[in-house]
């Protein structure tokens, strides 16, 4: 029996009752012979509402004090836990991310780890020991200060966990019964993915499918190590994501799914800059001024010049929570650019369909916006890449439209409804 890495989100630490039932969970997998190493995040929606509270006391808290902050939610998790393990008659000790060995860059907020060093829980783990760590954090490598990896950063922590100490498999426990082909919080008739290619996953993360975070995808890609989403409040299994077919899934001759899955995204905002000048360089120095900013944008579209005046509109979409950083950035580069005015709107959403059988079936396009078109809903962006197709709406219209694309596909499950066991869906 090898290690196995597991991480239990949020949700399912909610509350005391959550923590005990988690940590039987644990117990179980050492008893079956495992070393296990837990990856444990904030208790239900801690983070949240520490973001919260440090916005009432500062508008645009500091970096450094603010990842100071949001650590202390997994703090308080990863002893809760390691307590509750030692009450079921078995050694655990629990570790910060920093303590854990994991190693960043100092980009406060969104920190990438650059290098794993868990010397600590191997030591733990020889010694008999469950090691609880807590997610989401980290130390930066030149300033030793505390970072975070961005939100949902857990994941990211289980997967490095998982390829530094060459773990079998990394488990990622949450709410749900696995990955589904729509947020089951939308699509009741979403169904359930027995195992989807790290790719159409990856894509799928990207498009704003919360259950598994984008960079933990990128990493375990990279690494190899195969991931296994599921429920921490059943014993159904749940999805594999791995680069090959496991040859449990099945036959490895037959094709992919044309379609993976439909993901939404309400976490982006659009920034419009009116009465560009139509000339070369223009667009290099926007993008320069939110570049040096440290914000990563989405989608870009530049509109026809109106010949008669010769200026453009330029827009493009970035997270919401960066949209008074760019707004302010470009305020700033105003003089260089010389634009009219900054329109800024965050009642949009995004929409993706992805699939690997996309490159090879040409009427998935046109299939995708007839049933957007025909649950009325309005396009404003378009963006697409090799296996994804994404557009950008009025937020309201994204459930509607999700249902409608899912249905269109013929992805609808005609069996059971899918279960959401718990969290708020904040
Ligand atoms: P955790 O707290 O365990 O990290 P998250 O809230 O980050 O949980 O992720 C789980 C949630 O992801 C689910 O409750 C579900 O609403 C959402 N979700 C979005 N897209 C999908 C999908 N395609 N399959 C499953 N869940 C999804
Ligand atoms: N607690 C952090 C968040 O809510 C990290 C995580 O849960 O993965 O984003
Ligand atoms: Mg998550």
């Amino acid at each position: 029996m090898g290690l196995v890495v597991q991480k239990y989100g949020g949700s399912s630490v909610a509350d005391a009752e959550g923590i005990k039932r988690v940590a039987k969970r644990i117990v179980e997998a050492k008893k079956n012979g495992h070393q296990v190493v837990v990856v444990v995040s904030a208790m239900g929606d801690t983070t949240d509402e520490l973001i919260d509270l440090a916005e009432q006391v500062s508008p645009m808290p500091a970096g450094r004090e603010f990842d100071m902050l949001l650590t202390a939610g997994e703090r308080i998790s990863m002893a809760l836990l390691a307590m509750a393990i030692k009450n079921l008659g078995h050694e655990a000790q629990s570790f910060t991310g920093s303590q854990a060995g994991v190693i960043t860059d100092s980009v406060h907020n969104k920190a990438r780890i650059i290098d794993v060093t868990p010397g600590r829980i191997r030591t733990a783990l020889d010694e008999g020991n469950i090691a609880i760590v807590a997610g989401f954090q980290g130390v930066s490598q030149d300033k030793k200060d505390i970072t975070t990896l961005g939100r949902g950063g857990s994941d990211t922590t289980a997967v490095a966990l998982a390829a530094a100490l060459h773990a079998e498999v990394c488990e990622i426990y949450t709410d749900v019964d696995g990955v589904f082909t729509a947020d089951p919080r939308v699509v009741k008739k979403a169904r359930k993915i027995d195992w989807i290619s790290s790719e159409d996953m990856l894509e799928l993360a990207a498009s704003g499918s919360k259950v598994l975070l984008h960079r933990c995808v990128e990493y375990a890609r990279r690494y190899d190590i195969p991931i296994h989403v599921r429920s921490s409040f059943s014993g159904l299994p749940g999805t594999w994501v791995s680069n090959e077919k496991p040859e449990s899934q099945g036959d490895q001759q037959v094709e992919h799914a044309i379609i993976s899955g439909v993901a939404h995204d309400v976490s982006e905002a659009k920034i419009t800059v009116v009465g560009v000048p139509d000339k070369p360089g223009e667009a290099a120095v926007i993008f320069r001024a939110i570049a040096d900013a440290e914000i990563n944008i989405d989608m870009i579209v530049q509109n026809v010049s109106a010949a008669s005046t010769g200026l453009t509109d330029i827009s493009f979409t970035l997270p919401k929570t960066e949209g008074r950083k760019a707004i302010d950035a470009l305020e700033r580069a105003k003089g260089g650019i010389g634009f009219e005015s900054l329109r800024y709107d965050d009642q949009i959403g995004k929409i993706s369909l992805v699939g690997a059988g996309m490159k090879t079936n040409p009427g998935v396009t046109a299939s995708f916006f007839q049933a957007l078109s025909d649950a009325g809903v309005n396009i404003e962006l378009i963006s697409t890449s090799e296996i994804r197709i994404s557009v950008v709406t009025r937020q309201d219209d994204v459930p509607g439209a999700v249902r409608a694309v899912h249905s269109a596909f013929g992805l609808d499950s005609d069996s059971d409804e899918a279960v959401v066991y718990g969290g708020t869906g904040r």
